[in-house]
């Protein structure tokens, strides 16, 4: 079985947003986390999303440990390699971007990839090789203050110059406007050049087709998820890809539904405090997980453990949050710092995860990226097969449990995303 796309994504939510387009645009899509295991099974699957955390992590560790991903999807006689990056272009002072792609070049033994980072629905467009979000120049656009990858320069060609000893050149709009075999020309005349690396403009969806038709038999393209939504109808063109009438088609949801929130995001504060309000108090179904008390008594998590038992017993999702204000937060982290504060909510929430989802939960929503992270790793998940949007960004997914029949049906939104009723939808959009 021959995998059409196989994609090495820089960090695990910006995997999960392209594995949710790819189904979008028509692919049976899974989602491992970390390079997958020998056995993975590749029935039914079209495109393989390979999740590292190669963002933030040294430079030498994320060229190996794209590498060892890249070893992997070759193995399988891989069509096409995505390296898949932040539509911000995140990357640190010594940047990731260019070595990893620089590595993954080499490997493949091609001479030219394309850099294609731009989201048009999202706002993320680029032009003469500058990245807007909106209206906005990157440099001006809050990224300027990210705690991790701080972006303080908009003109791509520059930010990638120094992230490559290799020539790195521009596909300008201009070019782009006059189709795709012109666009495929200049890529040429750049390749002939020694270009390795070309920054390309996009402003709108038909610019990200125009690219993908030009670069479908490339070994390897890069970029956001933008370009993976463009890249599937090529496929189908080139008939390497059949249609798919249900692509995220799951198996039948069991199991009782738990929703865990660690995110203080104001999405999902706004989230928590709905479904709190949707049950009457003489019945609650939410279940306030403090730090605090986390700290100074265990048997707080047995107090919450022993009322997910009981309100689970009942029909009807349950939530346990440790969502708070700002100010609540403050005063955790203030008390306790906030490396502990988050280390005990996410022990909390992987937890409470692993006994009930061993007592019978088999419908669970999780709130926060890194709780997701928690969650996920106390589960032993490594792999997640990717179903439909609820909303934007975020898709059902399910995963194989060791020693059970049925799998978990799981949805990872990280703090921003999803409508203010998405505990209560989510179960009731799931087949
Ligand atoms: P988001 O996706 O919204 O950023 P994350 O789960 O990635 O959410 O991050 C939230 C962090 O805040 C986690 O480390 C979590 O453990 C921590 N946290 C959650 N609730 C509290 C709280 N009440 N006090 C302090 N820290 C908290």
């Amino acid at each position: 079985m021959t995998l059409v796309l196989g994609a090495i994504a820089d960090d695990f939510t910006g995997a999960t947003d392209l594995a949710n387009n790819l189904v979008r645009a028509g692919m049976r899509c899974v989602q491992t986390i970390g390079v997958p295991d020998a056995h993975l099974s590749l029935d039914d699957v079209d495109a393989v999303v390979v999740a590292l955390k190669s963002r933030s992590t040294p430079v030498k560790q994320a060229m190996a440990d794209s590498l060892a991903a890249l070893e992997w999807l070759q193995d399988r006689g891989t069509r096409q390699v995505f390296f898949k990056y932040c539509s911000t272009f995140d990357s640190t002072a010594d940047g990731n971007i260019g070595p990893v792609a620089d590595a993954l070049l080499e490997r493949l033994g091609a001479d030219q990839t394309v850099m294609v980072p731009a989201f048009p629905v999202n706002g993320r467009t680029v032009y003469q090789g500058h990245l807007f979000v909106g209206d906005r120049l990157l440099n001006d656009s809050g990224m300027q203050h990210h705690p991790l990858t701080p972006m303080t320069d908009a003109d791509l060609v520059r930010v990638l110059g120094r992230q490559t000893r290799h020539p790195v050149g521009l596909a300008a709009r201009p070019v782009l406007a006059r189709g795709t075999e012109a666009t495929r020309a200049h890529l040429e005349t750049l390749a002939a050049e020694g270009v390795r690396h070309v920054i390309c403009d996009t402003l709108d969806e038909g610019d990200l087709e125009v690219l993908a038709e030009a670069v479908v038999n490339y070994p390897l393209v890069t970029g956001g998820s933008g370009l993976g939504q463009a890249l599937p109808a090529q496929y189908r063109r080139r008939g390497w890809l059949a249609e798919v009438a249900e692509p995220g088609r799951l198996a039948p949801a069991a199991g009782s539904a738990l929703v865990l929130s660690g995110s203080c995001s104001r999405a999902t504060l706004g989230q928590v405090a709905h479904f709190l309000e949707r049950h009457s108090p003489d019945s609650p179904r939410g279940f306030a997980l403090d730090p605090l008390k986390l700290a100074e008594d265990e048997r707080h998590l047995a107090q919450a453990l022993a009322f997910a038992r009981e309100a689970l017993a009942d029909s009807g999702p349950v939530l346990v949050y440790a969502s708070a204000d700002p100010e609540r937060v403050q005063a955790a982290q203030a008390a306790l710092g906030v490396e502990r504060a988050g280390e005990l909510v996410e022990h909390a929430l992987g937890e409470l995860a692993r006994t009930l989802v061993d007592e019978g939960v088999g419908r669970l929503v999780v709130a926060g990226g890194e709780s997701s992270g928690a969650v996920v790793s106390a589960l032993g998940i490594r792999q997640l097969r990717i179903g439909d949007q609820i909303d934007p960004g975020v898709p059902w997914t399910q995963a194989p449990l060791p020693g059970r029949e049925a799998p978990l049906s799981l949805a990872l939104k990280s703090g921003n995303f999803g409508g203010p009723d998405f505990f209560t939808r989510a179960f009731e959009v799931l087949p």
